[in-house]
């Protein structure tokens, strides 16, 4: 309400001082709970800055990465850059690429590998980037991910970090969701490798108590984004601006005029504090942790991939005589249950197969919840399993 009604358009510092500094410093601190390395902090050459939606963060880096490739390899090698990442990979990603005018030809998506519960794989994407480069073209971009949406894996950051950086490549991690968790000293390791990143980015508005829209966004080198989208109109000079003492964030995003998100974020650090952010992850997993052990205890389901936050992939086993893989069964599962008005799940394909989602994420779902929406999907499944030929 405050942010809504203080109405700042904080495009440059001049335009509100208070708007640009507070985010630098909420950003500063953000990355000091997920123990980003030093270089993300806006003491050193990188820094934060508050986007729209992950969406937009993937195409802001996408389009410096994009920018710094061309001015090396001449304007006239557009046609000839190509992006990687897995098909597990949010499609954020394929709609940056339609709009940063990446010839959809040069879209590598590398299958993940179902036997590392969908995290891609370093050898796949090497051999993809070998075969590029054997035939003349020029890999510039590798977007991993800490928490896909599918199934919530967590692709090897360190060894494609490596692999970017062989080619000199650009390495964006992809963390909207599953970043939040990441406070949390033991789920910390998921951002192992970090280090090795150009750019990192977490949604405050998914897990993080906070309203939509806040994505956090870090750089390692915020010139690059300067670079790739700044301009300066004659209308927009002033004297802090032209003095480079300040940082006007209109260059580190799309549009012109931005909202006064960070009090959003400040309001929920200082409110909370670190322990009671990291009690309510917690939470959540063990809430998760409490779904995955009731589905393992019920033969009928099986857990379709282990679970790494708070999202639990399940699925009820169809009886043998079925043809179609347990697809409409478990579609009129997760049709039954959101008809009943009483919970929602939402599905997604594994390896050809229909996986059902339980996600704990709401900040008032309590064991009693999860039992009885467990209660409600034991029950479908029970009229279900009746209503099939065994
Ligand atoms: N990346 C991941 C891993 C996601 O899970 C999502 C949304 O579900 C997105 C990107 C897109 O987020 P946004 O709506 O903020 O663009």
């Amino acid at each position: 309400m405050l942010s809504a009604a203080f109405n700042i358009v904080g495009f440059s510092w001049i335009t509100s001082p208070a708007a640009t500094e507070l985010e630098v410093i909420v950003l500063d601190w953000v990355a000091k709970m997920l123990k980003l390395p030093s270089e993300f902090l806006s003491a050193a050459l990188g820094g934060g800055v508050i986007q729209g939606t992950a969406s937009e963060a993937i195409l802001v880096v996408l389009l410096s990465a994009r920018d710094r490739t061309l001015r090396k390899h001449g304007k006239k090698s557009l046609e000839k850059i190509v992006v990687y990442a897995s098909d597990q990979t949010h499609s954020a990603l394929k709609k940056a690429c339609q709009i940063a005018g990446i010839f959809p030809e040069n879209i590598r998506i590398v299958k993940a590998d179902c036997s590392m519960n969908y995290a891609v794989t370093p050898g796949a994407v090497s051999e993809a980037i070998s075969i590029d480069l054997s035939a003349g073209l020029i890999p510039f971009f590798i977007c991993a991910t800490v928490g896909t949406t599918s199934s919530s894996a967590v692709d090897p950051l360190h060894e494609l970090g490596q692999i970017a950086q062989a080619h000199d490549m650009w390495f964006h991690i992809d963390a909207a969701y599953a970043g939040s968790a990441c406070i949390c000293p033991e789920y910390r390791k998921y951002l192992n490798g970090v280090e090795e990143a150009d750019s990192f980015n977490m949604n405050a508005h998914k897990w993080f108590l906070t309203n939509f829209d806040c994505s956090l966004l870090w750089v390692k080198d915020r010139n690059y984004l300067i670079q790739a989208l700044s301009t300066n109109p004659e209308f927009l000079k002033n004297k802090a601006s032209q003095e480079n003492s300040v940082i006007d964030f209109k260059d580190w995003q799309i549009p012109l005029g931005r909202r006064f998100r960070s009090l959003k974020l400040w309001m929920v650090l200082r409110l909370y504090g670190v322990e009671n952010l990291q009690s309510y992850i917690r939470k959540h997993i063990q809430l998760a942790q409490h779904f995955e052990q009731l589905v393992i205890s019920d033969p009928r389901f099986e857990v379709v991939t282990p679970r790494n936050f708070s999202l639990v992939c399940f699925c009820l086993v169809p009886p043998t005589c079925e043809v179609d893989n347990g697809h409409k069964l478990n579609y009129d599962l997760m049709d039954s249950a959101n008809s009943s008005g009483k919970i929602f799940i939402s599905h997604t394909v594994l390896s050809g197969k229909f996986v059902l989602r339980f996600v704990v994420g709401a900040p008032l779902t309590e064991e009693q919840h999860v039992d009885a929406a467990w209660k409600l999907l034991q029950d479908e499944a029970t009229k279900l399993l009746g209503n099939v030929v065994q």
